[in-house]
């Protein structure tokens, strides 16, 4: 999804390879193996100097939860894991997305977590059944649901856009330091 929109990508899985990036997905899969992975690998350093550099992060699903108040605080939410009970492990739905334009996004959930709690700053960009699913806040962008797991990529736009302004006010710090 991320090369589709021009963007260099690599697999991250240790901590030196953080070093020059300018964006991270923290994608799905289980939350709490994840939080485990993180801490075990070392990784936890050098995502927390990446957001306070101002590096923007997209959170997708477990990638959400991750980066919630409860396990890496790097966005001021909490979120409830697999809240959509049973009946509704996955499914998919058309979610009006802001800063996505007036088409309707398909998502695709998959044992999903939802937002329970926001904190200041944190702006709702889209809902389902009252919930909020996707979230923008503080240089971190994150998804309840899948956005890699259907053709359109226009949550990785949004995503791409956010990392393009990042870099353009670091390149505007930089020249200003002469
Ligand atoms: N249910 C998983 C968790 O709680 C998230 C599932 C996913 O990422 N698709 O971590």
């Amino acid at each position: 999804m991320l090369r589709r929109l021009r963007a260099e990508a690599v697999e991250v899985r240790a901590p030196e390879q953080m070093e020059g990036l300018d964006g991270l997905v923290i994608p799905g899969g289980e939350s709490t193996t994840m939080t485990r992975l993180i801490a075990s690998a070392g990784l936890e350093p050098a995502l927390h100097s990446h957001h306070e550099a101002g590096k923007p992060i997209l959170g997708t699903c477990a990638g959400l939860i991750v980066c919630d108040a409860d396990h890496l605080g790097l966005i001021d939410v909490t979120a409830r894991r697999n809240a959509f009970g049973r009946q509704l492990q996955s499914f998919e739905a058309d979610l009006e997305v802001t800063g996505a334009g007036e088409e309707p996004l398909r998502a695709v959930f998959i044992r999903a977590p939802w937002v329970e709690r926001t904190g200041e700053g944190v702006e709702v960009l889209a809902t389902w059944e009252g919930h909020p699913v996707a979230i923008r806040g503080d240089g971190v962008l994150a998804t309840s649901f899948h956005p890699e797991l259907t053709d359109d990529h226009r949550v990785h736009a949004i995503f791409m856009a956010m990392v393009t302004n990042a870099k353009d006010q670091d390149d505007e710090r930089e020249a200003a330091r002469g």
